[in-house]
């Protein structure tokens, strides 16, 4: 039985979603290989003999690729069982197995991809869970998302490409070094339900541990692949504080001059001086916090539970620690006005975070991905609304704001959604 795992896109990172799913895979015998496309390219001969394709797509910059992949499966290799996997199949299964693949994982993958895999070999007695097949949806089913606490293990990451094929300029920017960065995960899913966010629609404000020892091993093989500077893709790094804490001192000790980067909420940051003052210690860099935009118009309609004093006085904090701040937002939204735009600038220079800003963010705008909870919410519904596939497009009531974001594009990048974090 030969299986290849497919990434595309997982933020510029080595694909961690892809080494997460190999691990049980190899375990169990399997023939697995890996292909990530966003650095070796779509290799089209590798899809040939082989019995499963799974495609991992974590990211909504990954479903178009992801599925552009999924047609160059069936071409090249009609009998390959083709799947999705990771948050944006969790959000869309129901639109892309029988369409663009034979299944779709919902939930955690480790468990279903494995089932999947023997249930292909021939034990076609096995229940699959998580799996939204053709089949479930001709009997228009229900398949509730795969949420259990199974036994996550070290990802296995001697079949990707090495960690120096990811460059990622903007660590590079904060840090005042090129580093060679590497990327793993405390915990899955978040606690918080912020209503734009897509961790929110896949865990609905669910979180699984990742056991400290897993983590630390991983770390070791990162280290051992050249690592340099480690960023923890956790959608929050104090969804699970104590258990992150452990673990940082842990790697300090052991690795004194590794240097970390994680994401945190505004109010996780005002609530944790005295954590994140002994984290400046362990040599955490910066952190990345979605400030989403800085008006109490939009912090309300997304559900952020913040507001802007809390925003500058984190900021005020933070640079008093050594802990850098590497913001992000939702730029274009339907809450701002056009003086709005104004404020912002005077925002960033009050708080003298133009060098630091990662100039894509000046180009982000509100994602509404199907489902999404803003699309029930009477600000969201008064607007222009057009249904596309996996989307809903938005236009601003005053066209001067659109105007000006799609001026603020280059032609290739029309219509392509900019990341505020790193889940999204
Ligand atoms: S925006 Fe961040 S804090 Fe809010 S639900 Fe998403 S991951 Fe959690």
């Amino acid at each position: 039985m030969k299986i290849l795992l497919v990434s595309n896109f997982e933020g510029g990172f080595q694909p961690m979603t892809v080494a997460a799913a190999t691990t049980p895979l190899l375990k169990a015998g399997f023939d697995v290989s890996v292909l990530d496309t966003y650095v070796d390219g779509i290799q089209e001969d590798r899809f040939v003999g082989q019995d499963l394709v799974a495609i991992s797509i974590p990211l909504f910059d990954a479903l178009f690729a992801g599925i552009e992949i999924a047609r160059l499966v069936r071409e090249k290799n009609p009998s390959a069982h083709i799947t999705f996997f990771g948050q944006y199949a969790t959000i869309n299964a129901y639109r892309l197995a029988g369409k663009y693949s034979d299944s779709c994982v919902v939930g955690e993958f480790e468990t279903p991809l494995l089932a999947l895999a023997r249930h292909l070999s021939g034990d076609t007695q096995l229940m699959l869970p998580g799996l939204v097949t053709t089949e479930v949806i001709e009997k228009g089913e229900t398949i509730h998302p795969y949420m259990g606490r199974d036994e996550i293990h070290i990802p296995t990451r001697s079949t990707l490409p090495p960690l120096h094929k990811y460059p990622q300029a903007q660590v590079d920017k904060l840090m005042g070094s090129t580093q060679i960065v590497g990327t793993t995960e405390i915990a899955r899913g978040c606690h918080h339900k912020c209503l734009y966010c897509s961790v929110f629609a896949a865990y609905d404000g669910k979180v699984f541990l990742i056991e400290e020892d897993v983590v630390i091993e991983d770390v070791r093989q990162l280290v051992k692949g050249g690592m340099t500077h480690l960023t923890f893709i956790d959608a929050d790094f104090f969804n699970s504080k104590h258990h992150g804490v452990k673990i940082l001192r842990r790697l300090h000790e052991e690795f004194p001059e590794l240097t970390y980067d994680f994401t945190l909420r505004i109010d996780h940051i005002l609530e944790n001086k005295e954590i994140l003052l002994e984290m400046a210690g362990l040599n955490v860099a910066f952190v990345t916090s979605a400030l989403e935009f800085p008006s109490e118009e939009v912090l309300d309609a997304v559900a952020k539970y913040t507001s802007l004093e809390d925003i500058e006085e984190a900021i005020a904090f933070l640079l008093g620690t050594g802990i850098k701040l590497n913001p992000t937002f939702i730029m274009f939204n339907p809450w701002i006005s056009l003086e709005d735009l104004a404020t912002f600038r005077a925002f960033v220079e009050r708080n003298n975070l133009d060098d630091i800003i990662d100039p894509i963010q000046y180009e982000t705008r509100l994602h509404l991905y199907k489902g999404s909870p803003l699309l029930n919410t009477a600000s969201v519904q008064a607007l222009e609304l057009t249904e596309q596939e996996f989307h809903v497009d938005w236009k601003h009531p005053d066209p001067r704001v659109d105007e000006l974001y799609y001026a603020s594009l280059t032609p290739q990048e029309e219509g392509i959604f900019k990341r505020c974090c790193l889940k999204c």
